[in-house]
């Protein structure tokens, strides 16, 4: 696993590092907890922090709680806090701050190695909680609220100012290949076009056979290729039927992000130009159009 190890002192640093890294554990020390919590902000894979409570210039007590808050942000991330002088204070303080467990100073090496087993056994369990309730079981793609929060953050970075687009996707007639073929086949003809929307940038289910892709640092004309492309790999897929290879087509709206816009206004501006595909003969690429924007915003 990925540690994060936060002390004042190197020589107690080096200790506990000497007794991870032999077990294949990876180890980033720190004696500065500013830092440390930095580090851990920008770097997802890291599993557990271990922290001494009298660390400076950000708290035990105060690290804890915001490795917490990134542990919300639908991440696993177990928190060890570690103190010289154990007491039933610092340990509920501890606890009631955010820490997953507590351990004296410095740990015993039987004693730390059992506290990370246990660390591993819930992170563990935590990812692949994680994972299923962000994953379309039957596409593997992110389901809606999962592609929301991430197309939300994906907003954050962008700014006000920023490039961002949104594509949406939806199969055409899709009803008739359910009543012609069977619902598998309809399985698989939406698995089939997940495989190739998946490629892309930020890609979700949003609804039966409706997926949306949202291209950061990807302007309207771009966006406006990639759904060209998409639309002639999908034309050209061959999905098996029992009569026959069953063929497929899609209609596709693009959007781009304007100045004060929020995730809504850039899927529903989509939306909008997905609908105007549909109604104009589907299997084709509508952008949203800059009046249709003013009128939005007006
Ligand atoms: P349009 O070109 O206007 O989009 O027509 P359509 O037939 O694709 O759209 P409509 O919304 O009328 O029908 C969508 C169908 O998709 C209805 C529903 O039964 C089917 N569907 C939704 N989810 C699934 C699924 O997971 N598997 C299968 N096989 N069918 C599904
Ligand atoms: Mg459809
Ligand atoms: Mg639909």
């Amino acid at each position: 696993m990925h540690i994060v190890i936060v002390d004042s002192s190197r020589v107690v640093l080096k200790i506990i590092s000497a007794l991870l890294e032999p077990r294949g554990h990876t180890v980033s020390a720190f004696t500065d907890s500013a830092a440390a919590l930095t580090f851990l902000t920008e770097t997802p894979t890291v599993r557990v922090l271990i922290t001494s409570l009298e660390v400076r210039p950000v708290g035990g007590l105060e690290l804890c709680w915001s490795a917490r808050l990134l542990a919300e942000a639908r991440r696993p991330l177990y928190v060890i806090t570690m103190s010289s002088a154990r007491n039933a204070r610092n340990l509920a303080e501890a606890l009631d701050s955010g820490a997953d467990d507590f351990i004296d100073k410095p740990p015993g090496a039987e004693e730390l190695h059992a506290r990370l087993r246990a660390a591993e056994r819930l992170t563990t369990l935590q990812n692949e909680l994680i994972r299923l309730a962000e994953t379309d079981p039957l596409t593997g793609l992110l389901n809606r609220r999962a592609f929301f929060a991430r197309v939300g953050d994906a907003a954050d970075r962008t700014g006000n100012h920023g490039t961002m687009s949104a594509v949406l996707a939806d199969i055409d007639h899709f009803k008739r290949i359910n009543d012609e073929h069977g619902h598998d086949v309809g399985d698989a003809a939406i698995r089939s076009v997940a495989d190739i929307l998946g490629a892309e940038g930020i890609v979700g289910r949003l609804g039966g056979e409706e997926f949306a892709v949202v291209l950061p640092n990807v302007d309207l004309d771009a966006a406006e290729a990639v759904a060209g492309r998409l639309r002639h790999q999908i034309k050209d897929l061959r999905i098996r039927g029992g009569r026959g290879p069953v063929r497929l087509t899609c209609s596709f709206g693009v959007s781009a992000w304007c100045e004060g816009d929020g995730v809504d206004a850039l899927i529903k501006r989509a939306d909008i130009a997905l609908y105007e595909a549909k109604t104009t003969g589907r299997d084709r690429v509508v952008s949203a159009a800059s009046e249709l924007i003013l009128a939005q915003a007006g």
